[in-house]
C-alpha cells in the first residue's frame, strides 16, 4: 500500500513553514523574488526549479465577504502518473515510481529530455507541476522526501507544519482521515470536497470551490496544450481517463 498525504486546507494559516522546510531539506538555493503587491503575500509567484512547495494565496469576493484561501501546492504523486507515461516514450525510467511508497521521482536522467520533451511532460501533468532548470536541463519537483520516508521519517513539510494541515501515512489511513475531516468540515462549509482522491497520493481537502484556490487545484479538465487523439491515448493516465470518460 503506498503512502499518502492529506492536506487539510481548512487548517492552513499560510505560515509557509512547509515551504521553508522543503527548501532547507532539499538544499535548494534562494531565488530572487519580488513582492507582487495588490494584497497578496504569495512569494514566489509560481513553482520553479528551486521551489517544490509553494503556498498559493487566493483572495476573492463571496457576496460581500472577502475569502482568503491558502493552497500549499506540490506534486500529487499520481497513482498512475501521466508525466512518467509521456516521459518513458523518449527516455525510459528517467521518471520512476517507488513501489514501496508510491513516490514519483524525477531522476538526474531527466537532463536527457529536450526542451520540447519537457513541454510534453509538463502538459501531461494535470496539475502543472514539473519545472525545468534552463541551465542544467534538470526537471524537478517534490520528491515526497522519499529518502526520509524510507527511513520511517515524515516528509520535511509535514514535520514542520504546526497546524495539522499536512498529514502523512499509509494511504488507507489518510483516505479514512480525509473522509472523517470532510464530514466535520462540511458542517461549516457545505461545499467542502476532496480533490481527486482516487487518482492521487496527495489529497487536498478544499472548503471552497477549486477555482477559488488555483487553476490546477483539481485535475485540469483540458490539457494546457490540446493533444490530438493519438497523443491523448498515449498519455492516458487515470486523471486523463476520467476526462476521456467525460468526453465520450
Ligand atoms: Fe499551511 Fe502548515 Fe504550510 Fe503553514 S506549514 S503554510 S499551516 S500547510
Ligand atoms: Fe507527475 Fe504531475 Fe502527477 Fe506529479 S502531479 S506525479 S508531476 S503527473
Ligand atoms: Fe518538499 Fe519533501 Fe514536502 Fe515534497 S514532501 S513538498 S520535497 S518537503
Amino acid at each position: 500500500m503506498p503512502k499518502s498525504f492529506l492536506i487539510d486546507t481548512s487548517r492552513c494559516t499560510a505560515c509557509r513553514g512547509c515551504q521553508v522546510a522543503c527548501k532547507e531539506w532539499n538544499e535548494l538555493p534562494a531565488n530572487k523574488t519580488t513582492q507582487s503587491g495588490w494584497g497578496s503575500h504569495q512569494n514566489p509567484q509560481d513553482l520553479n526549479p528551486f521551489n517544490y512547495k509553494l503556498v498559493r494565496f487566493s483572495e476573492h469576493l463571496d457576496g460581500e465577504v472577502i475569502r482568503w484561501n491558502f493552497f500549499p501546492d506540490q506534486c500529487r504523486h499520481c497513482v498512475s502518473p501521466p508525466c512518467k507515461q509521456v516521459g518513458d516514450m523518449t527516455v525510459e525510467n528517467a521518471i520512476v515510481q517507488d513501489k514501496k511508497t508510491g513516490a514519483v521521482i524525477f531522476t538526474d536522467k531527466t537532463r536527457k529530455y529536450s526542451a520540447s520533451d519537457f513541454e510534453d511532460i509538463r502538459d501531461a501533468c494535470p496539475y502543472n507541476i514539473p519545472r525545468r532548470n534552463a541551465e542544467t536541463g534538470l526537471i524537478s519537483k517534490c520528491t515526497m522526501c522519499n529518502e526520509r520516508v524510507l527511513k520511517g521519517m515524515l516528509p520535511a513539510c509535514v514535520k514542520a507544519c504546526p497546524t495539522g494541515t499536512m498529514n502523512f501515512g499509509e494511504r488507507a489511513d489518510m483516505l479514512k482521515l480525509a473522509e472523517e475531516r470532510l464530514a466535520t468540515v462540511k458542517q461549516s462549509f457545505p461545499q467542502a470536497m476532496l480533490a481527486d482522491p482516487e487518482d492521487v497520493n496527495v489529497i487536498f481537502l478544499l472548503i471552497d470551490e477549486p477555482k477559488n484556490y488555483h487553476d490546477y487545484a483539481v485535475a485540469a479538465l483540458t490539457p494546457v496544450r490540446p493533444l490530438d487523439r493519438k497523443e491523448f491515448l498515449a498519455a492516458l493516465g487515470r486523471p486523463f481517463k476520467r476526462i476521456a470518460d467525460r468526453l465520450a
